[in-house]
């Protein structure tokens, strides 16, 4: 770590003085950094600009920072290094990086039951996004008081059997929240699932100061510009981070090889290495282990479906979109 991120120095001031966050928000001329529940206002001390360089921003939404308060407020002098950050080609200079978000570390799937159905495919396309990224992950199925038959029950049972947790929850009946806070404390998390399957709503029933964003504003996602999307951080009172966002189209799959998607189907990387070929995408070629699993029904048919989906949006979207 580096000298500024020890506490107490510059200006004679006390150890006392130096406090450890989270930065929330990043208001331009200032970022907000939370301190122990409380919102700091802060600038970044000259000297880490200095080091990251002038065009790259030296603080990111999600960073662990150092601060040091003084007469004139507050500034942060040291970032710890950084866990998984989502990212993007910076808009104005493509072969620059912009961090988004940064120590990322838990992607919560949210499905619904009901109103819309549930869309396996959909949380098929999330749990490779979030894993190959590295980013733990787990599925919410909310609405469940739509659905008392449990038709959703299926889906829930393969994906446990496949290692993942899942939740069943209600924002309306409040069924299965206790489950969700405790999956959300600790971590830096970011809610991905389709307009109107509940996640202000579940975010609201958590706790009614974590208004989200997402639902709101998603609408205005597929009208062209893309340089707006701004992600901030909201405290979780029980510990934690929830990611707000308008949507972040930059969780997409399109950096992805194809011959890599099945190694984020769990069923179907086991098997993978008992097909004749190398290189083999599941498809047509022959000896194929992971079709015979599929005939077998060992695999079931709607992830293979899903599999084959993710591979032919990757062979239509292989350019990327900025
Ligand atoms: P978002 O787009 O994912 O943020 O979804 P919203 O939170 O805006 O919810 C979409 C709609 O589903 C709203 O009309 C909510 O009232 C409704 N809704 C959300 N959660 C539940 C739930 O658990 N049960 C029922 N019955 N309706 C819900
Ligand atoms: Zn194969």
């Amino acid at each position: 770590m580096s000298d500024a991120a020890k506490p107490g120095r510059g200006g004679g001031i006390a150890d006392g003085d130096a406090d450890r966050g989270v930065v929330l928000r990043d208001e331009g001329s200032q970022l907000i950094v939370d301190i122990a529940g409380e919102e700091v206002p802060c600038v970044v001390r000259k000297t880490l600009r200095r080091k990251t360089g002038k065009r790259r921003k030296a603080v990111a939404v999600g960073d662990r920072v150092t601060i040091e308060r003084s007469g004139e407020g507050a500034a942060i002098m040291a970032v710890d290094p950084r866990g998984t950050s989502l990212s993007r080609p910076d808009p104005s200079q493509p072969r620059r990086e912009q961090i988004l978000v940064a120590n990322l570390d838990t992607v919560l799937i949210v499905a619904s039951a009901k109103r819309p159905d549930l869309v396996p495919n959909l949380i098929d396309r999330f749990l490779v996004a979030a894993e190959s990224r590295g980013i733990d992950v787990g599925i919410a199925i909310n609405k469940i008081d739509l659905d008392e038959a449990r038709d959703y029950g299926p889906y829930a049972d393969y994906y446990r059997a496949l290692g993942y947790t899942v939740l069943e929850v209600s924002a309306v009946d409040e069924r299965g929240l206790e489950d969700v806070r405790a999956f959300l404390a600790g971590h830096t998390t970011s809610l991905l699932g389709h307009s109107g399957v509940g996640k202000s709503s579940l975010a609201n029933a958590l706790d009614p100061s974590l208004r989200l964003r997402i639902g709101a504003v998603q609408e205005q996602s597929g009208k062209g510009t893309h340089t707006t999307t701004t992600v901030s951080l909201l405290r979780l009172p029980w510990g934690g981070y929830l990611v707000d966002t308008p949507g972040i189209r930059e969780f997409g799959l399109w950096r992805m090889e194809l011959v890599d998607v099945a190694l984020w189907f769990r069923e179907m990387a086991e098997r993978a290495d008992s097909c004749r070929f190398n290189d083999c995408l599941h498809e047509a070629e022959p000896q194929c282990a992971v079709r015979a699993a599929v005939e077998a029904g060992d695999i079931t048919a709607w992830r293979y479906e899903s599999y084959r989906a993710i591979l032919q949006s990757l062979r239509r979207d292989a350019r990327p979109d900025y």
